[in-house]
C-alpha cells in the first residue's frame, strides 16, 4: 500500500515550533508500506520555525497578523500535485492544523477554540477524491 502522511507525524521537525508530532501508531501503520511524507506549510515556502497560523474568516493568518493564505494554499496545491502523481491509497494527516486538520481546526481567534472543518490541504485533497484520515481516527 502507498501511504501519504503529514511529515511531522513521521517525526520530521517541520512543526511551526521546530518540533514534530511523531506518532508511534502512525509509524506502526506505515511500516512496510511505501511512504510519502509531506509538510504543506514547508512546501508553500514557509520557514521552520514559523509563527503559528489559523484560518480567520476563511483567510489563513499568522498570529502576528501577517496574511499567509497564499503560502498555505500554494502548499496545498503542491501536496495535491504530489498526491495526483503518486496516487496514494491512504493519506493520514495531523489533527487540528490549519493545513492538515481533517475534522476540526482552530477558529481563528488564537484562543484554543476548535470548530468543525478542515485545514486547507486536507480540504483540497478530499475535494479531489483522496481517502484522507485524521491521525486521531487511527485506533
Ligand atoms: S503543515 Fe501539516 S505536516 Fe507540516 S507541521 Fe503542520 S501539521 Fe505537520
Amino acid at each position: 500500500m502507498k501511504i501519504m502522511v503529514s511529515a511531522c507525524l513521521a517525526g520530521e521537525n517541520c512543526k511551526y515550533n521546530g518540533g514534530n508530532n511523531r506518532n508511534e501508531k502512525v509509524l506502526q501503520l506505515i511500516a512496510g508500506n511505501e511512504v510519502i511524507t509531506v509538510c504543506p506549510e514547508q512546501l508553500g515556502g514557509l520557514p521552520t520555525p514559523r509563527v503559528p497560523s489559523e484560518i480567520c474568516n476563511g483567510v489563513v493568518t499568522a498570529k502576528d497578523g501577517r496574511i499567509v493564505d497564499r503560502e498555505f494554499r500554494l502548499g496545498a496545491v503542491r501536496c495535491l500535485e504530489i498526491a495526483e502523481r503518486e496516487q496514494p491509497d491512504l493519506i493520514i494527516l495531523q489533527s487540528r492544523s490549519p493545513s492538515c486538520g481533517v475534522r476540526q481546526r482552530y477558529d481563528g481567534t488564537f484562543s484554543g477554540t476548535l470548530v468543525n472543518g478542515s485545514g486547507v490541504t486536507a480540504q483540497l485533497l478530499m475535494e479531489h477524491g483522496f481517502k484522507v484520515m485524521d491521525v486521531e481516527d487511527i485506533t
